[in-house]
């Protein structure tokens, strides 16, 4: 058995130091996903490893008028504690449904976010809210919308070689919002998918709508959300129909089992803007 190298960084510095004098080099959050398919007597890690659970800038929650803020090691079991009254609810219901107690008191958002395999849970709330992800490396920080996460081809499409630090939530006003996981709750399964959605009116108009989708594919489409905005509400029976069909498109590329349930879902969420 190989030992590996662990580096504990100290500080958000230490960290972008030991990246920068070891490229390539795995992160190791909560450690959950690196180690969820290891289900054997040992485990396999490679070479080098960065643990950055005890930075203490990435441990950290705050709140203003106009977004929550949370620190990229922040666990779900630490984010749920901060309570309904700082959680956007989109965000508590889709980290309430991750894994078991267990699973959530060291897996961390950053972590759920930076999964390369498939899209995790929080994802599809986070792109309804338009939530924001700081990126750090050698060259400084980047602020990306995690919609930006969602590759050409559906899969995430996460930067590779720097640290997801501090994630950004704006809290804005919504009227309806919906989620809802399908497939095996408690473990990430190729039919596991969380479907998100939001919704905000305006004088009788509705002004914003959100609809996020996704497991091992990720579904939003930024374009058929400003089809539907600035209609009526409620929505006649005609116009969720006809929205409904503009949908079926973008979701070819989910199995076909997927597929329903999104269209399922959809149908829901558009009841609730409907008469
Ligand atoms: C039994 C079990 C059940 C689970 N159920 C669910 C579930 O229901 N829903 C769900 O969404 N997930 C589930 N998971 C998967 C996993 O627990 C979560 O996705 C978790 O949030 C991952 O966070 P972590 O801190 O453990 O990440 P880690 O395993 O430490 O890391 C995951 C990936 O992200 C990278 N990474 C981590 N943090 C950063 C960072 N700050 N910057 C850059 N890269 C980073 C790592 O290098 C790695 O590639 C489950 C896992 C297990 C073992």
């Amino acid at each position: 058995m190989l030992a590996s190298d662990v580096h504990f960084a100290k500080d958000l510095a230490d960290a972008l130091d030991i990246q920068r004098r070891r490229p390539g080099i795995l992160v190791f959050a909560g450690g959950t996903d690196i180690l969820r398919e290891q289900g054997g007597r040992g485990i396999s890690l490679p070479a080098e490893l960065l643990c950055i659970q005890s930075i203490p800038e990435l441990r950290r929650a705050g709140l203003t008028e106009r977004f929550l803020e949370i620190g990229a090691a922040v666990t779900v079991a630490e984010l749920l504690e901060l309570g309904d009254s700082a959680l956007p609810p989109l965000l508590a219901e889709a980290v309430r449904g991750i894994g078991t107690p267990a699973v959530r008191n060291l897996a961390t958002l950053g972590g759920n976010i930076s999964c390369r395999s498939r899209f995790m849970d929080s994802w599809p709330a986070l792109a309804c809210l338009d939530g924001l992800v700081e990126l750090r490396d050698q060259g400084g920080a980047t602020w990306m919308n995690v919609n930006r996460l969602l590759g050409e081809d559906g899969k995430p499409s996460v930067p590779v070689g720097g640290l997801l630090t501090r994630v950004r939530i704006p809290l804005d006003r919504w009227d309806v919002h919906a989620l809802r996981k399908v497939g095996p709750r408690s473990y990430p399964t190729p039919e596991t998918a969380v479907f998100a959605f939001a919704a905000r009116a305006e004088k009788g108009i509705l002004a914003e709508v959100r609809i996020a989708f996704a497991g091992e594919i990720g579904l939003r489409s930024q374009a058929l959300e400003s089809s539907i905005i600035g209609r009526s509400l409620p929505l006649s029976s005609r116009e969720a129909t006809s929205i409904a069909e503009g949908y079926k498109s973008l979701a070819e590329p989910l199995p076909e089992g997927l597929a329903l349930q999104f269209g399922s879902l959809l149908d829901g969420a558009l009841g609730l803007l409907s008469s």
